[in-house]
């Protein structure tokens, strides 16, 4: 517990030091203001700090998955890999707040637990897991959207004997899991890619199974001399892709949909898109899949039949075959010779589905019909509680002390996934209903917004607070709701997709995405700005200066 019982006050704190907290630190320092940024982590990197599980690799490719406002920097970043693992994000990130010199305004192990709106004072009162406070006229809470890691409350983990962990929260020792016997819990992103690498060690693997994914072969090589040079050449129009891009990646529109063509030419694009890897299989092959239930059930039979062709046991190749849900109906993993994993002799799969998880025993995990597995360690990848988790874990109170939580105990709402009423001054990166997409260049677009709203402020003699109104938030909760109904995403409710919030029990389902596509989002969120900041309100309270208080 700290000991310190003054209060340092600052014009703006950001909540995380991650991929979007320090971009957004760089942008308050651009605006000149007086800002301190507060992270959990010991170190930088957010969601790349804590995720160490074996095996964790971006799923978008790493020219692109990373900052473009500064050319020296693009320049002079060498990445190695197509898709970079977590040391390599993470060592980008250092990079990144050495050479901005970003240090000096990061508290580490400084995890915010509570944040008040005193209305009076017209400031936020900051409080940190360690006791120390702090006041500020504006919050940025940049936790990310995947950093409140969920695990099932599965009863008897207690008296477990073994060890256990998720891989959210992965020690940066490791652990050692060879001569012992191991189960992972949970075959999302992060199962996918920590199956493989610990079947690889073990001795043996069971993996618990509830809903196949369609996993997609990344297929990740080292880059080239030559492809280095020719990314580093190609920028401009890199990055100008990524801004027409739907995700948010640079990947040109195939210009074709699965009914212009014969089976044999669909084959032929899918067979060609497989080798490729990564999402350019879905995004490179027709632009019909997502939105399309025939084109969608073309691409998804290919994958089934790629899961068959590679998985030696037809039975075990069947469980791994996703049959109750539309690719791309949940987010579909990128993966490292997932299914090969498969075929080796230390590894068996079991499907929880129809016989769920019903306990943890001192031995093992236990399902509904009595089997036991006794294990060594259990490896929960079970996801997080997402875009929502990161605030609502905290105790964060606006006007009239309104709790987050209450203000969204029917679903989220945001005014474009920046603001949310009843929070004066509180500026989300990445709230809920903000883009599904390549996270880093869509963290610019929304740290400029962010800097821009501040500056709108602080150069106004007549208000000093912003806040969203309701009926901008119900247009904008309406506009992404008929967004995600027009694709097969929103058919993931039924198997538990995190984007919708429906992997967490009792969570009330509301669309956590904007899935129109970056673009659109980038003109939703500058028509606030042309149109006079409609959907804000403005109100004057105290005046409040810089320094100790
Ligand atoms: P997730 O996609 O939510 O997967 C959680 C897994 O746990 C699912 O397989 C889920 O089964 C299972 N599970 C949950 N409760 C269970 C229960 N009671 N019994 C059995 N199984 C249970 O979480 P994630 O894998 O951590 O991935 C979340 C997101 O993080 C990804 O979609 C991705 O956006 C991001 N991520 C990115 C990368 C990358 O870019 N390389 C890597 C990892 C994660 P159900 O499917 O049946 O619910």
């Amino acid at each position: 517990m700290s000991t310190d019982t003054t209060t340092d006050h600052y014009d703006a704190i950001v909540m995380g030091a991650g991929f979007g907290g320090l971009r957004v630190s760089i942008e308050l320092g651009r605006l000149g203001l007086n800002y301190r940024t507060l992270e959990a982590g010991s170190g930088v990197g957010g969601v790349w700090f804590w995720n160490r599980y074996p095996g964790a690799r971006t799923d978008s490719e790493s020219w692109v998955y990373c900052y473009q406002f500064d050319k020296d920097l693009l320049d002079e970043y060498q990445w190695t890999d197509r898709f970079p693992n977590q040391p390599q994000v993470e060592a980008y990130l250092n990079h990144v707040a050495d050479r901005f010199d970003l240090r000096k305004n990061i508290d580490f192990e400084a995890e915010v637990s509570s944040a008040e709106y005193d209305e009076d004072e017209g400031l936020w009162r900051i409080t940190t897991a360690d006791g120390r406070t702090y006041t500020c006229k504006y919050f940025i809470p940049a936790g990310g959207p995947l950093t409140a890691s969920w695990r099932p409350s599965f009863p008897g983990l207690d008296d477990y004997q073994g060890q256990w962990l998720h891989t959210s929260r992965w020690p940066k020792e490791g652990i050692d899991v060879r001569g012992k016997r191991v189960a992972v819990i949970g075959t999302g992103a992060t199962g996918v890619q920590v199956i493989p690498e610990v079947a690889r060690e073990c001795e043996h693997l069971t993996v618990l199974q509830r809903t196949p994914n369609y996993v997609i072969p990344a297929r990740n090589h080292p880059l080239t001399a030559d492809e280095q040079r020719a990314i580093k050449m190609d920028y401009d129009k890199i990055w100008a892709r990524c801004r027409e891009q739907f995700f948010a990646m640079p990947i040109p529109p195939a210009n074709r949909m699965t009914s212009d063509l014969t089976p044999q030419e669909q084959q032929r694009i899918l067979e060609r898109g497989w080798e490729t890897g990564g999402f350019r299989f879905i995004f490179e092959t027709f632009d019909d899949t997502i939105a399309v239930p025939e084109a969608n059930k073309i691409v998804a039979d290919f994958v089934r039949e790629k899961i068959r062709a590679i998985v030696h046991v037809p039975e075990t190749a069947e469980k791994l075959a996703p049959k109750d849900h539309p690719i791309a109906g949940k987010r579909p993993p990128l993966g490292h010779y997932y299914y090969e994993a498969y075929n080796r002799e230390n590894v068996d799969l079991v499907s929880v589905k129809e016989n769920p998880i019903e306990r943890i025993s001192e031995k093992g995990i236990v399902l509904a019909d009595g089997t036991e597995f006794e294990v060594d360690v259990i490896i929960f990848a079970t996801g997080f509680d997402a875009l929502t988790g990161a605030l609502t874990k905290i105790d964060l109170r606006g006007r009239d002390g309104l709790t987050i939580k209450d203000a969204w105990a029917d679903g989220a709402q945001t005014h474009i996934g920046v603001a949310t009423k009843g929070f004066p001054n509180l500026f989300m990166l990445f709230g809920p209903q903000t883009p599904f997409a390549n996270f880093p260049p869509v963290a610019e677009d929304i740290s400029s917004w962010i800097g821009q709203a501040i500056k709108h402020l602080e150069e106004s003699p007549d208000f000093d607070t912003m806040e969203a109104t309701q009926e901008a938030m119900d247009a904008w909760n309406q506009h992404v709701t008929d967004l995600v109904n027009a694709t097969v995403i929103a058919q993931g409710t039924d198997v538990h997709s995190w984007m919708l919030g429906a992997n967490i029990p009792g969570k009330t389902h509301r669309v956590l995405f904007h899935f129109g596509g970056v673009a659109s989002f980038y003109d939703s969120c500058q028509k606030v700005i042309d149109d006079g900041w409609s959907g804000f309100e403005f109100r004057q309270v105290a005046p409040v200066t810089a320094g100790a208080v």
